[in-house]
């Protein structure tokens, strides 16, 4: 398999134990499908681990198009991630393959991290405060 976006060598790359990713050699860009996504975004530490490649790399590429394919070779459409308007993911018109350019699932668990704190932060503001007030 070769990558769509530079045509480097894919290697499977494992995590944990039931999580199995293709990554690029040459730009560390990652192909799965999306039921995989899906884990990878509840997946702590994931990102850290997979996606270790340039991002501005990934964001040239991210600008890519009539890419196809690494598995099936239809053509991959671009489209929004749901929750991140911003991240723009090359999906397979023809399996459910779905590529990431180095970067985005970084991005994609970052900003999920940062909304896990929002959401925290907004149920600790309706709280009532305490009736202890600070010392002195
Ligand atoms: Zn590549
Ligand atoms: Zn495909």
């Amino acid at each position: 398999m070769n990558c769509p976006k530079c045509r480097a060598a894919m290697e499977t790359v494992d995590f944990g134990t039931n999580i199995t990713v293709k990554r690029c050699t040459g730009c560390s860009g990652l192909f799965c499908n999306w039921q995989t996504l899906q884990q990878l975004r509840e997946e702590w530490l994931s990102d850290a681990v997979l996606d270790q490649g340039n991002a501005a790399l990934g964001a040239k590429h991210n600008a890519m198009l009539d890419i196809h394919c690494p598995d099936c070779d239809a053509i991959m459409v671009r489209v929004q991630d749901l929750e991140q308007a911003h991240i723009t993911l090359d999906s397979c018109s023809g399996c459910d393959g779905v590529f990431l350019d180095a970067g985005e699932l970084t991005d994609m668990k970052s900003v999920t991290l940062m909304d896990h704190v929002r959401r925290l932060v907004t149920k600790l503001g309706k709280t009532k405060p305490g009736k202890t007030k600070p010392g002195k």
